[in-house]
C-alpha cells in the first residue's frame, strides 16, 4: 500500500544525505538498512521500542517514523561500559546508536530491515522516559481515554502514523490536482461574524470591542463567493472549519474540508472537474480507477434508498407495496401513507429468533419502527409471514413478484408515513447490507446525488429552511415557485456520495441581487436582517458578480473512507472527544476573571 511510513523513508534519506556533514544525530533511518548495506558503520537514532536480554546477548529495537531496526550487544565483542549503558535502557527511552551493519542469524521476514542488525560500537542516551501507560505496538492496550490524553505516544504507533501519512498523500494529490487546473489557495479569515443559518456558532469575545463577538467559519462560503466576484475565478482551500454541533463518530468540532469555487461554469462544469479530484485521489494514493461516478437524483434516492447518501455496494432497493398489501383487512397497512419493503437475498432460513432480533431492532428508540412484518420465502415455493391471517398464498407470490422476491429470500417490510418509514427501512437496508457482509470497505462506489430540494419546512419553528444554504440556487425554470409552492423547487445542489458517506456538498450559487433577497425572504429575514446579517455580499453583488458555484469535501471523512475507516477520529492528529473536550490538553478550561474583565464578559452559570 502506498500510504505506508516507507513512503518517505526514500526521500528523508536524500535529504539526509544532502546533509550528511551536519547531522550528527543519524546517518540513516531505522526503515532504511538492508542487507545491501552490510559491514557499513551507520549512526541511528530513536526510541527503545524493547530490549531482549539473553545474558552474554543483548538486543534493542529502534523505533523512529520510517521503521524498527535491531541493535545488537554480545558480551566480549561490545564495550563492557557500552553494554552496561544498553542495560539501563528504559522503553520509550531516546538514544543515539553507532555501529556496523551484521547479517542477522535469526531473519525476521516480518520486519523490512529484517535481515540485518547493527553490532553497536557507541551509545548515547539523548533522553530519558517514564513507563509509558500503554505499550506502543500495532494493537495498542491503551483504550480510547488513555490513547488521547497521551496522544504523543499514541502517534508513535504504526496505524496512526499510515493514517496521518495518508491524510498528507490526499492534501498533497488535491493540490497537485487542482493546481493542475489553475485553481489558487487563498486563504479566508478564521474571525468572521456569526450568522443565524447553519449550525451553531463558536464565538470569541472582542477585548477591544466590549460586547462584540467574532464567530469560528463553520465554512468560507461567503468569503469564497465574494472572492469569484474579486475575479479569482477558480479559488480553493485545505480549510479548518467550525461547528457547535453535537458529536458522533464522524463529527469534529474542527473539521477540514477541501474547499472549492469557481465562476463562469455551470453544474457540470462542476460535476466534472470534481469527479476528476476524486479519481485522481483513487488513482494516485489508492492505485484504483473509479470507472463510473452515476448521478441519482434526490428524489430518486429517497424513493429507492430512503437516504440522500445510499450506499449503492449493494442493491435492496425498496419496493413500494402498498398497491399490492392495501385494501385485504390488515388495518395497520390500509391506513398508512407507505408500505415499503426491501428484499433480503437468501435469508429465508433466518430463525424465529434472528427475525424477532430484528424486529426489537427496528423498534429500539433509535429507529422508531412499531413493528415488523416478514415473509419467509421458502425454497419448495411456499410463503410463511407474520400476516397470514390477511394475505394468501395466492396474494405473496403477486408481492413476491413486485418486489422481486425469489425462492430463498426474505422480504421486510415497514409501513407509515413516508418519511419515517423511509428513514426506519434505509436503516434496516444498512444493517442487512452489513450483516450480508455487503459493504465492503475495500470496494469504492461513488455517486452524484444531484437536484436537492432548495428549502425544507421545520414544523418545529413553521418556517422554510434552506436545505443546502441560502446561497444555494433554483434551478431557472423553478424561479417562479418560489412564490407559490417554494417545497418544490428545486435546485442546482448536488452532493458526492462514497459508501453511503455524504463526503462533499455544493451548489450554484445566487449571484444575482433580487434573488438572494427573494431567497432570503423565504427563509423569514426581513430586509433589514438580510442587510444586517449579509449585507456584505448582497452589495458585492451590485458590482459584477460573474456566474459561479462551487462544493466543499470533509477531508477528514474522505481520509478515514481510503483508510477503510469509519471513525475520522484516528485520522487527525490531535482529535476531540465525544463532549468537545482536548483531553490531552485539557481543553476548554476555564479563563481568570482578569481575563473575563479584560473582555467585560460576566458568568451567568446556571
Ligand atoms: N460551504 C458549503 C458547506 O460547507 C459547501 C459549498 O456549498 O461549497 O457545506
Amino acid at each position: 500500500m502506498s500510504h505506508d511510513c516507507s513512503y518517505t523513508a526514500s526521500k528523508f534519506t536524500s535529504y539526509l544525505r544532502a546533509l550528511e556533514h551536519y547531522n550528527m544525530h543519524r546517518s540513516h533511518t531505522c526503515g532504511e538498512l538492508r542487507l545491501s548495506d552490510k559491514d557499513k558503520t551507520v549512526t541511528l537514532s530513536g526510541w527503545v521500542q524493547r530490549s531482549r536480554d539473553k545474558g552474554g546477548m543483548l538486543w534493542i529495537d529502534l523505533r523512529d517514523r520510517y521503521g524498527i531496526t535491531q541493535l545488537f550487544f554480545e558480551e566480549g565483542k561490545t564495550d563492557a561500559l557500552i553494554i552496561e549503558e544498553a542495560r539501563k535502557l528504559g522503553r520509550e527511552f531516546v538514544i543515539k546508536a553507532t555501529g556496523k551493519v551484521l547479517e542477522r542469524y535469526a531473519k525476521n521476514d516480518n520486519l523490512p530491515t529484517g535481515e540485518i542488525e547493527i553490532a553497536v560500537e557507541k551509545l548515547e542516551i539523548l533522553n530519558g522516559s517514564k513507563t509509558p501507560p500503554f505499550t506502543i505496538e500495532d494493537a495498542s492496550d491503551g483504550g480510547d481515554d488513555l490513547r488521547m490524553q497521551w496522544r504523543y505516544l499514541d502517534l508513535r504507533r504504526n496505524p496512526l502514523k499510515a493514517n496521518l501519512m495518508l491524510r498528507h498523500r490526499i492534501g498533497i494529490e488535491t493540490r497537485k490536482y487542482l493546481d493542475s487546473l489553475a485553481f489558487m489557495e487563498v486563504e479566508t479569515p478564521y474571525l468572521i461574524k456569526s450568522t443565524p443559518e447553519g449550525a451553531r456558532d463558536f464565538v470569541v469575545p472582542s477585548r477591544m470591542n466590549p460586547g462584540q463577538f467574532y464567530a469560528l467559519p463553520q465554512s468560507p462560503q461567503t468569503f469564497k463567493q465574494i472572492l469569484m466576484v474579486a475575479g479569482y475565478d477558480r479559488y480553493y482551500q485545505i480549510v479548518r472549519c467550525f461547528r457547535d454541533e453535537d458529536l458522533r463518530a464522524d463529527r469534529q468540532p474542527e473539521f477540514t474540508q477541501i474547499d472549492c469555487e469557481m465562476a463562469f461554469v455551470e453544474q457540470e462544469d462542476i460535476l466534472n472537474t470534481f469527479e476528476g479530484l476524486v479519481r485522481h485521489l483513487f488513482k494516485t494514493v489508492k492505485g484504483i480507477d473509479i470507472t463510473s461516478v452515476p448521478r441519482m437524483t434526490y428524489d430518486e434516492a429517497m424513493r429507492l434508498y430512503g437516504n440522500d447518501k445510499p450506499d449503492v455496494r449493494f442493491d435492496m432497493q425498496f419496493q413500494d407495496l402498498g398497491n399490492s398489501m392495501k385494501g385485504k383487512g390488515f388495518a395497520i397497512f390500509d391506513s398508512a401513507e407507505s408500505v415499503l419493503g426491501i428484499v433480503a437475498p437468501g435469508c429465508a432460513s433466518y430463525t424465529r429468533k434472528q427475525i424477532d432480533e430484528l424486529t426489537e431492532w427496528v423498534k429500539r428508540p433509535q429507529i422508531g419502527a412499531k413493528g415488523l412484518v416478514y415473509c419467509l420465502c421458502n425454497e419448495d415455493g411456499t410463503f410463511k409471514s407474520s400476516v397470514d391471517k390477511f394475505y394468501t398464498q395466492e396474494d405473496w407470490k403477486n408481492i413476491a413478484q413486485t418486489s422481486g422476491a425469489k425462492a430463498g429470500d426474505l422480504v421486510l417490510i415497514l409501513s407509515g408515513d413516508t418519511n419515517s418509514t423511509r428513514k426506519q427501512l434505509s436503516e434496516l437496508r444498512l444493517l442487512m447490507g452489513t450483516k450480508l457482509g455487503l459493504r465492503n470497505p475495500e470496494e469504492f462506489k461513488p455517486l452524484w446525488v444531484v437536484d436537492f430540494p432548495l428549502v425544507e419546512w421545520n414544523e418545529d419553528e413553521k418556517r422554510w429552511f434552506a436545505m443546502h444554504h441560502p446561497f444555494t440556487a433554483p434551478k431557472p425554470e423553478h424561479f417562479g415557485l418560489l412564490e407559490t409552492s417554494p417545497g418544490d423547487a428545486r435546485a442546482n445542489a448536488y452532493d458526492f456520495v462514497l459508501n453511503g458517506v455524504e463526503i462533499g456538498g455544493g451548489s450554484i450559487r445566487i449571484h444575482d441581487r433580487n434573488i438572494q433577497s427573494q431567497m432570503f425572504n423565504l427563509l423569514g429575514f426581513s430586509p433589514e436582517e438580510a442587510q444586517k446579517q449579509f449585507g456584505f455580499l448582497l452589495n458585492a453583488f451590485e458590482y459584477g458578480a460573474p456566474p459561479h458555484g462551487g462544493i466543499a469535501f470533509g477531508f477528514d471523512r474522505l481520509c478515514a473512507l481510503f483508510g477503510g475507516a469509519e471513525s475520522i477520529r484516528d485520522f487527525i492528529a490531535f482529535p476531540k472527544n465525544n463532549s468537545g473536550r482536548d483531553v490531552m490538553i485539557d481543553a476548554p478550561g476555564t479563563i481568570d476573571q482578569k481575563q473575563l474583565d479584560e473582555l467585560s464578559i460576566g458568568l451567568n452559570i446556571k
